[in-house]
This record gives C-alpha cells, sequence and structure tokens, in this order.
C-alpha cells in the first residue's frame, strides 16, 4: 500500500487532499497542531478511513523525533514507504496569519526544513505550499510563475508573504544541496467544504455573512479581482504535481476572474440571501488583482480548472447547509 504524510491535515486543504488519497487506496498519516485546524475535520477522515488514516497531534516546527520513529515502525511494519510529503501546514487566512505571525515564519521554514529531513530519509518527494500571495502587489496580470513579485518585506502581511518565498527558496537550495527533487505549487484563492466557519477568507466571509442575513463588507469600491478556485480542482492539481518529476513552482487555482462586488452579488443570488453589501476602507498591501496564468499547468500536467463558480458555490453552500 502507498502512503502520503500531510502535514496541515485539519485545515481545509489538508482535509480534502487527505480524502482524495484515502479514496484513492493510499494509507495517510496526518500532522496538525490544530493552530488554526479543526478536530472535526480530523475526526471525520479518522471515522470514515479507520483503517488507512493515522493523525498525530504535533507542532511541525518543533523536532519531528517524537513523531518520526512512531512513524518509522509502522512503515516497517505496515505498509510501503511515504512517497509524498505535502507540507501544508501554515495559517492560511490574513486574520489568523496576522494573530500567528511568528508561528507563521516558522511553520513555513522550521517546519518545512522538518518536512524536508524527513522526506529525505524516506526518499519521498515534499510539496511545499507556496501561495499567489508571494506575486504582492502584481506589476502585470495574470500573475505568471517568471514574475519575481512586488513584495512588501515590512508590513501587515509580510510574515505570510516572506515566509512562503523564504520556503520557495529553501526547496530550491536543498535541492541543488542535496541532489532531490522536492517541489513547490502556488496555490490562488481556494474555497468550498470544509474550511473553518471562523475562517476569514472572502468566500467563507461572504457565504457565511450571506447565511446568516447580515451585511457583506466589501472593501474599496470592490472593482479589485479575484479568482476562486473550487477545492476538488486544486486537490486534482496537487495530485498531478508530486506525481509528476516538476520540482519548479507551478500556479494552481482557477483563471476565471471576478471583481469582488460581483461575487458579493452572486453569492447574494446562489444563497438567496437578503444581506445588503456595505462598502469598507481598503486594508493595508490588499492586492488590486489576482489571476493565474496557468500556461505552465496545462503544458507540464494538462491541469485545466473544470468546476465553474456558480457549480462550487453549490456544493459549499449544500454542505454548509445539508
Ligand atoms: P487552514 O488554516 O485551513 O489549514 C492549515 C492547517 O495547518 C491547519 O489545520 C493548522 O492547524 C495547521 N498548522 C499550522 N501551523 C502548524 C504547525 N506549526 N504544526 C502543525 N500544524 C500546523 O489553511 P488551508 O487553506 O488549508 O491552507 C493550507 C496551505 O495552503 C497553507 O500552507 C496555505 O498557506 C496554502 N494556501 C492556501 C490557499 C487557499 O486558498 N486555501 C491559498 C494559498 C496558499
Amino acid at each position: 500500500m502507498k502512503s502520503v504524510l500531510i502535514t496541515g491535515s485539519a485545515g481545509f486543504v489538508g482535509t480534502n487532499l487527505a480524502e482524495y488519497y484515502l479514496k484513492n487506496g493510499y494509507f495517510v498519516f496526518g500532522l496538525d497542531n490544530y493552530i488554526t485546524g479543526s478536530k472535526e475535520n480530523t475526526s471525520y477522515l479518522a471515522s470514515s478511513y479507520p483503517k488507512t488514516f493515522l493523525f498525530c497531534e504535533h507542532d511541525v516546527s518543533s523536532s519531528w523525533q517524537p513523531v518520526t520513529s512512531m512513524l518509522l515502525d509502522f512503515c516497517r511494519d505496515k505498509i510501503a514507504p511515504i512517497e509524498y510529503v505535502f507540507h501544508l501546514a501554515s495559517p492560511a487566512s490574513v486574520k489568523s496569519y496576522q494573530k500567528f505571525r511568528l508561528e507563521t515564519m516558522w511553520a513555513n521554514s522550521l517546519g518545512l526544513q522538518n518536512a524536508i529531513s524527513f522526506a529525505d530519509t524516506q526518499k519521498a518527494k515534499v510539496i511545499f505550499s507556496s501561495t499567489s500571495e508571494i506575486y504582492g502587489s502584481p506589476l502585470s496580470s495574470p500573475q505568471r510563475e517568471s514574475d519575481w513579485g512586488n513584495v512588501n518585506s515590512f508590513g501587515e502581511r509580510s510574515c505570510y508573504d516572506e515566509s512562503k518565498r523564504f520556503g520557495e527558496t529553501l526547496v530550491y537550495s536543498s535541492n541543488k544541496v542535496n541532489g532531490t527533487q522536492h517541489g513547490v505549487v502556488r496555490i490562488f484563492n481556494t474555497y468550498g467544504p470544509r474550511m473553518s466557519k471562523d475562517d476569514d477568507r472572502v468566500s467563507n466571509t461572504f457565504l457565511q455573512s450571506a447565511l446568516a442575513s447580515k451585511d457583506i463588507k466589501v472593501f474599496g469600491n470592490g472593482l479589485q479581482t479575484r479568482s476562486f478556485c473550487f477545492i476538488d480542482d486544486l486537490v486534482n492539481g496537487l495530485a498531478k504535481y508530486a506525481a509528476s518529476k516538476l520540482n519548479f513552482p507551478l500556479n494552481l487555482g482557477n483563471d476565471h476572474e471576478v471583481s469582488i462586488i460581483d461575487f458579493a452579488n452572486l453569492v447574494i443570488k446562489q444563497t438567496q440571501s437578503k444581506s445588503k453589501i456595505v462598502f469598507k476602507e481598503m486594508p493595508e498591501d490588499d492586492p488590486p488583482q489576482r489571476k493565474p496564468d496557468l500556461q505552465l499547468a496545462k503544458m507540464h500536467l494538462n491541469y485545466s480548472p473544470e468546476i465553474s463558480l456558480a457549480e462550487g458555490l453549490k456544493r459549499t453552500i449544500s454542505s454548509l447547509h445539508p
């Protein structure tokens, strides 16, 4: 039996990715310290896949020694070595990384180094979850992997943006020094079931406000754009990247661009909500535009997102209101 290790397995992407591999016959090890993830997600995986999901509560930025000996014993006795290590552990929403600034920086540096060291003992490939935020306030659109970014190293978003940039460099440098083939994916805004109810990412905030008939708060004039990817499309991209020989950073997301105001109106329509849109001051360093260039993903992985925003919202809403 093949196996994968997922750090951040109790989070939104981690739970969905774990379920993908569990459904495809893999054994999945999950690590999480619940800094932003939920015990409910772990319970869901553990009860749905009791024989093939193993979870350890652990801070990945501290030594993995207590966990690795347990994992290695288990690998030796029961299953094949770990094939992929997905390093997803990191606060990801603006509110959470601003609450846990240093923890965010350690997760994407010390935590990533621990993941790489462990993966190297198993000859496993690490897939580091970087972000569209490494492009900062983009100088052109759509954002291409060759863009170097226009990023503030000393501001409200820096703990996240710069630690992800450091993480990318750590993967690059480790590969050079050790001859490994670890990889990086740059994830663009993703939404779907199993995101924490309190998560302040725009898709979730709008949906929660609409379902509770509260005002939907739009920053600035709402003409800034985002491109929203449904989680199943992202998970497919992650799995394709892992199975490939690619080790350079690749954008994953959906390239259908929508203004925030149009998105707010779509959420209101789909939830049949009575919510009103209210305008609020734009926060510091809020990027005006986000749209992935997916040419490399299409060329190398035959990746293109398939789920429309309307369909993805429908699925997300029904998961919130089964
Ligand atoms: P999330 O907050 O739902 O999940 C992150 C998980 O990591 C949580 O369960 C949290 O408890 C765990 N974690 C954080 N620090 C940890 C530590 N030190 N030790 C152990 N566990 C730790 O966020 P998500 O949306 O699932 O994001 C997953 C990854 O994808 C993150 O690295 C994020 O930066 C990246 N990403 C996500 C998006 C998106 O739209 N969802 C976009 C860009 C990048």
